[in-house]
């Protein structure tokens, strides 16, 4: 019989199973909550659950881990991980507002939903070689459940409060897996990060803005935007050939319409755009949007010829849309010193393979 991954199940999904082995209702809600929320890694961790009913679970359930094989600590508290899959393929994904000192009690990993990206943004490290497979359910929570496993080891009260979506892939195109996987995250029993905590990040997969909105309307968006003209967008990023920026903002209109949630705007600088035209047309496109422009340095990719504009520069741009009554942050880097951005440690990794 079909083996079945197990931290993708959902409650209902387990009882079934339960049921069709045997074994008691009860059994499958201590076990979803040992992976879910006691975040183990071995059926032998399960200490209520005996060990023949452990075996005969084994016989349906499939417990894949992420295998860690790098961790990299910033000052700042940012961590980021290098995680290798049951088949060899690598993921990234990074845990950050992570430090021990800290009085602050926000924790957000950066999720990863796909194994590199069909859409190939030309400042992007995740997209240079295509797709190479969309992420389960299970290896989409499981990045969750095992960066909790391990800063648990030093931290047993640790807790993630928030997650994006916004590690290596688009997440609307493996949209199924990611709302499944946002729903065991979700849960009461799991390890219950509220869903307005969660944000999808997406290049502007239009028809699944619109389902998104739909399906889950709790669950918050950002749009990475990076410049307001289609001959430039579509340079920089190819999915703006399918859908332009005009089906893009009518889409944002329909999401905030449905959802009544404000949409973030991601806006990436470069030595290039950080001009006085291109805030003056972002804020035009902008206008009437229910949204937030979030701006960020680019982080240089080699081979991109990307530079990052210098402080003063940012917060001109920042100004110029403040002045046009368009809602800005400026937001610090995080992570700098050990290379945080989506794609760019697994690039490295596979370069000292070579
Ligand atoms: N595919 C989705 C989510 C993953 S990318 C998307 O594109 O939105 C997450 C974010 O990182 C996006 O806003 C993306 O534009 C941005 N990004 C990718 N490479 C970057 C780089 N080199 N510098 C700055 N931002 C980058
Ligand atoms: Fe894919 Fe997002 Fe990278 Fe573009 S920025 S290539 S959509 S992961």
């Amino acid at each position: 019989m079909e083996s079945i991954e197990l931290r993708g199940c959902l409650e209902d999904e387990l009882i079934q199973i339960c049921q069709e082995l045997g074994l008691k209702r009860f059994r499958a809600t201590q076990l979803f909550q040992w992976v879910q929320q006691k975040a183990v890694r071995t059926w032998a961790e399960m200490k209520n659950i005996g060990d023949r009913d452990r075996q005969t679970m084994c016989s349906r359930l499939r417990f894949d881990v992420l295998e860690k094989v790098r961790e990299q600590r910033s000052q700042d508290g940012t961590r980021k991980y290098l995680f290798r899959l049951f088949d060899g393929e690598m993921i990234e994904c990074v845990l950050m507002d992570y430090a021990r000192t800290s009085s602050r009690d926000r924790h957000t990993v950066c999720v990863s939903t796909q194994v590199g990206c069909a859409v190939g943004c030309a400042f992007c490290a995740t997209g240079v070689d295509g797709l190479r497979r969309n992420l389960s359910v299970g290896e989409i929570v499981g990045q969750v459940l095992d960066i909790t496993h391990y800063v648990r080891q030093e931290d047993p009260d640790f807790q993630v409060t928030n997650l994006v979506f916004m590690g290596m892939g688009e997440p609307l195109l493996n949209y199924d897996q990611v709302l499944q996987a946002i729903q065991l995250l979700n849960h009461g029993q799991g390890l219950n990060i509220g869903m307005r905590r969660m944000t999808i990040s997406t290049c502007g997969v239009v028809p699944k803005i619109i389902q998104l909105a739909k399906d889950n309307p709790q669950v918050g968006l950002a749009v990475s935007l990076h410049a307001a003209k289609d001959e430039v967008r579509n340079d920089l990023i190819p999915m703006n050939r399918r859908y332009p920026l005009m089906q893009l903002m009518e889409a944002c209109h329909v999401y905030t319409q449905i959802t009544h949630r404000r949409i973030t705007f991601e806006v990436a600088l470069t030595t290039e755009n950080a001009k006085k035209e291109e805030a003056e047309a972002l804020a035009r496109l902008l206008k009437g949007q229910f949204g937030h422009v979030n701006l960020i340095p680019i982080n240089p990719v080699a081979g991109t010829g990307m530079e990052r504009p210098n402080p003063e520069l940012m917060r001109r741009f920042a100004q110029e849309l403040e002045d046009a009554g368009i809602s800005v942050s400026l937001r610090e880097e995080r992570g700098g010193d050990i290379d945080a951005a989506c794609g760019q440690l697994r690039r490295q990794w596979e370069g000292e393979l070579l």
